[in-house]
């Protein structure tokens, strides 16, 4: 096991205070809920030892893109008591093991996906938390399902027994204002809970767009570098 060192907690102690500032600004400038927004660490690329830090720092919600990264940490850091996102797309063949230390899959954006996991989990007898991945760009190499397939997803996800919906996600186009982006995500996850009223989950927000999201009804932030720097490899 890798203590963190003194010089990175400092650093990851003095990222998480200006993130959590920029965040309780924009909270009170929407006139929302501090309790409503939840920060996850995306920590893709860095060690264990800087999740180990920020868990130290009081963070619980920890996010991986990759399966095999996730499983590693998961696995090094069982001796605490952290929640695992899957941010990434992921591959069918790899329901197996992301049942095993995850508790929500922010990525589901097609049927089969859904399947695979619901089974993988009742298998695992477990119960997964699914997020719609909702592509807000039409570019399908970014992952997402089309906003006219939502509600038909929605209802596979719900049969599985594996499965509980917790709501939407999105990751903002690069060429749109976000905020644009995002305010089409809520009227999404708005009408998903005319059918569901409990996928109450807003997964949006990364390190350079998180006021917008909070702005729009972002409930789970995802931010990566603005908490553990910029990435020492594309993530
Ligand atoms: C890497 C990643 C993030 C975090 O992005 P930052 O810009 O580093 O904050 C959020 N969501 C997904 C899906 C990611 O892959």
């Amino acid at each position: 096991m890798t203590a963190p060192g003194a010089d990175r907690v400092a650093v990851l102690m003095s990222h998480l205070g200006s993130v959590q500032e920029r965040i309780a600004r924009a909270v009170a400038s929407a006139g929302r809920d501090p309790a409503s927004v939840h920060l996850i660490a995306v920590t893709k690329t860095w060690p264990s030892s800087d999740v180990r830090a920020l868990a130290g720092l009081g963070l619980r919600d920890f996010g991986e893109n990759k399966d095999q990264e996730a499983a590693t940490k998961a696995a090094a850091l069982v001796d605490l008591d952290l929640r695992w996102h899957l941010v990434g797309r992921l591959q069918r063949n790899k329901v197996r093991s992301v049942v095993r230390y995850a508790a929500v899959v922010h990525s589901v954006d097609r049927v089969e996906l859904a399947s695979a996991l619901g089974t993988a989990a009742e298998r695992g007898d477990r119960r997964l938390t699914a997020l719609i991945q909702v592509s807000l760009d039409d570019d399908p190499t970014r992952g997402g399902v089309a906003i006219e397939r939502v509600a038909a997803l929605a209802e596979v996800i719900h049969q599985q027994d594996g499965l509980i919906l917790g709501g939407v996600m999105a990751v903002a186009p690069r060429e749109v204002d976000p905020a644009r982006a995002f305010a089409r995500l809520r009227e999404v996850a708005d009408q998903l809970q005319t059918d569901h009223p409990d996928a109450t989950m807003i997964s949006a927000g990364m390190s350079e767009d998180l006021e917008a999201a909070i702005d729009a009804g972002a409930t789970h932030l995802r931010i990566g570098a603005a908490l553990l720097g910029q990435r020492p490899t594309l993530g």
